[in-house]
């Protein structure tokens, strides 16, 4: 890891949305990259699977669009 400090801060070349989802089981908050269509998701803590209600793929395009895929999400005094 000592060639690490050649390198300038890697910036972003895509991004995904994660989106909660809370587990039937135990509770807990899942987190899931925006599912675009009817989908099972596992619970990290319990292991169980669940139906999850899919994301609109319009509105994640949409927000994916607008931060350039996060491009433009970055902290700009950090460029
Ligand atoms: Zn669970």
């Amino acid at each position: 890891m000592s060639n690490a400090k050649n390198f300038n801060p890697a910036k972003p070349v895509g991004m995904e949305i994660v989106f909660y989802y809370q587990c039937p089981y135990c509770s807990r908050k899942v987190p899931l990259i925006a599912p675009v269509e009817p989908s099972m998701g596992q619970c990290d803590a319990c292991g169980n699977q669940f139906p999850v209600v899919p994301a609109d793929e319009k509105n994640i395009r949409y927000i994916k669009t607008i931060l350039d895929n996060g491009k433009a999400a970055i902290d700009p005094n950090f460029v």
